[in-house]
């Protein structure tokens, strides 16, 4: 929108509203004394944003800032940077302030080091009570394999153990796990998943994706109501001071969204929260029936559902076109055509979004070959929404031949940057370098016309937006590394990278006229950062702080 057209819709609120307007202008705030991109091209760095109750209305200059709310209170960012509100657009909240509550096993660098830990914890640890711990990654380490039972037998042999992998993929078990859960060589194993083997043909503790079912009800016992809603109120704390105003949650349980509506009515959860529902409830659709008109309740969302199609690069799971390049697997498909369609056709009908993870390029591919069966199914005058803006959830490895599909069919890829460089150190050899040409290939789709809804997959990665924006940009791990054939050409600009964050997600939960970026008239969600992140060296970025975290006008985090 061009500033005068700002300064008059700010103009008509001053002078239109009367005494209404008088009690507004004591609640506004001007946001000044910083630099503030508004990720609007026509006017994209502006010194003061005015903001009443949740919206904004005014950009532009401080001097026309003051002059618009006379009685508003200055919010001073002390030279600090603004953006658009960060959204992550594809995390597992729930799973998030899990994680703060049980043993969280992210950063461990040895397979020693992971047995260390759980010896310590199981020395706190009641009679037969159950440890589950998560986010341990193999791939760094000197022993270079995955953990087994025998690891964990001689540390534990009479609590079952389960130490589920960063990507939630796969998971290692223990004896005890394996006998209180009756799993044995025989025990029949379930479509989608693997029970791993030793040499003399017993289970040796890996369960890969679907097989991880076999132990769930000792592993995994319901926690209580008043348990979920912590997870859901710490996991939304742990992300406003990250600088996140908004997520897209992956996998809500049905139940959740109840929980989830009522911690934000309360004032709990301060968090504008996208749900997408798993899609293994067959109730799913019946909820939309009711509910599709009106997904609206304050800052909760509910409109999409969450399919799986394939497992993880790191498991093995994903599904590739040829043989893995270190295997003779080509993955395992984790939903039949057959069940899937019919969900397709009702959710187009019904103008519910589909979020599908697809990981290898069989995965995308197949994934892309239902949707445009789905599309010709049902054509756009028999849908509730002519524009779907279905998604693929990761869209990691792609055969360059499936790129510009994304863009003819209107399906957004939902990547999450930091993948990119946490697989960069395995994926040359389960992939061989000539599929690396297609794969986290951000820049290709962008210039094939796509959008890319950027995401974190928390807690299979840590959920920090510094992070995913350097990853973004640099293209390079943490310490600056890029192996041999890593695609450097494939990162993408700053502009692009603030773009995943902010309007492109915003774009992908139907949200681009409320949010995505500073404009009048648009909702306050802000994030600010002591640098500027659109200027300073590449791994400046991760060192900058989180200032100040805005959502729906309300500063709900605020560093010391
Ligand atoms: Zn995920």
């Amino acid at each position: 929108m061009p500033l005068f057209i700002k300064v008059l819709f700010a103009s008509l609120f001053l002078f239109s509203c009367g005494e209404a307007t008088d009690e507004a202008k004591t609640r506004a705030k001007i946001f000044l004394n910083g630099t503030i991109y508004t990720g609007d091209d026509a006017n994209p760095v502006v010194e003061a944003v005015v903001v009443e109750g949740n919206r904004i209305v005014f950009v532009g200059a401080e001097q026309e800032a003051l002059k618009t709310a006379p009685d508003g209170a200055v919010v001073d960012l002390g030279g600090a940077y603004m953006y658009p509100g960060f959204t992550d657009a594809h995390t597992h909240l729930r799973a998030v302030g899990n994680r703060e509550q049980t043993l969280n096993l992210e950063g461990t660098s040895s397979l020693a080091e992971l047995v260390e830990k759980i010896k310590t914890r199981i020395e706190s640890a009641s009679p037969g009570e159950v440890i589950t711990g998560r986010g341990w990654i193999e791939t760094h380490w000197p022993e270079g394999r995955f953990p087994t039972a025998a690891d964990l037998d001689a540390i534990s042999p009479a609590n079952p153990v389960i130490l589920i992998r960063a990507d939630g993929h796969a998971a290692v078990v223990n004896t005890s796990m394996m006998n209180a859960a009756g799993l044995t060589a025989t025990t029949e194993v379930p479509f989608g998943g693997d029970v791993v083997l030793d040499e003399a043909g017993n289970p040796n503790g890996i369960l890969i994706d679907a097989a991880m079912s076999l132990v769930a009800e000792i592993a995994f016992s319901d926690p209580s109501q008043q348990e979920i809603i912590n997870m859901y109120q710490v996991g939304g704390a742990v992300y406003n001071a990250y600088g996140w105003t908004g997520v897209h949650s992956m996998s809500v349980p049905l139940a959740d969204v109840q929980l989830i509506e009522g911690l934000a009515r309360d004032g709990h959860l301060t968090l504008r929260v996208y749900n997408s529902l798993n899609g293994g409830n067959p109730e799913v659709l019946g909820f939309f029936s009711n509910r599709i008109q009106t997904p609206q309740n304050g800052l909760i969302t509910t409109r999409a559902i969450k399919l799986y199609i394939d497992g993880s690069l790191g498991s093995r799971g994903a599904i590739l076109l040829e043989p893995y390049s270190d295997d003779e697997t080509t993955g395992l498909q984790q939903m039949k055509k057959e069940l899937v369609m019919p969900i397709l056709i009702e959710a187009l009908k019904a103008g519910i979004q589909i979020n599908t993870h697809a990981i290898g390029d069989g995965g995308n591919r197949l994934l892309l070959d239902w949707y445009e069966e789905a599309f010709a199914a049902v054509p756009a005058d028999q849908r509730a929404i002519a524009e779907p803006r279905w998604r693929d959830e990761h869209a990691q490895i792609l055969n360059l031949a499936d790129i510009p599909r994304f863009a003819e069919l209107g399906v957004i890829p939902s990547m999450q940057p930091s993948h990119a460089i946490g697989d960069l150190h395995f994926a040359p050899e389960r992939l061989g370098l000539e599929r690396l040409s297609g794969a986290y290939a951000w820049r290709l789709l962008i210039d094939a016309g796509a959008i890319i809804a950027g995401g974190t997959d928390a807690p299979v990665e840590r959920g920090d937006p510094r992070v995913e924006f350097y990853a973004a940009v640099a293209r390079k791990d943490l310490s600056g590394f890029s192996g041999q054939g890593w695609h450097p050409e494939l990162a993408v600009s700053r502009e692009e990278a603030l773009k995943m964050f902010t309007i492109w997600p915003a774009y992908a939960a139907f949200m681009e006229d409320d949010l995505g970026t500073i404009e009048a008239g648009k909702l306050a969600d802000f994030t600010v950062f002591s640098g500027d992140i659109m200027t300073i060296p590449e791994a400046e970025i991760l060192e900058v702080e989180v200032v100040m975290t805005v959502v729906d006008g309300k500063i709900i985090y605020r560093r010391d």
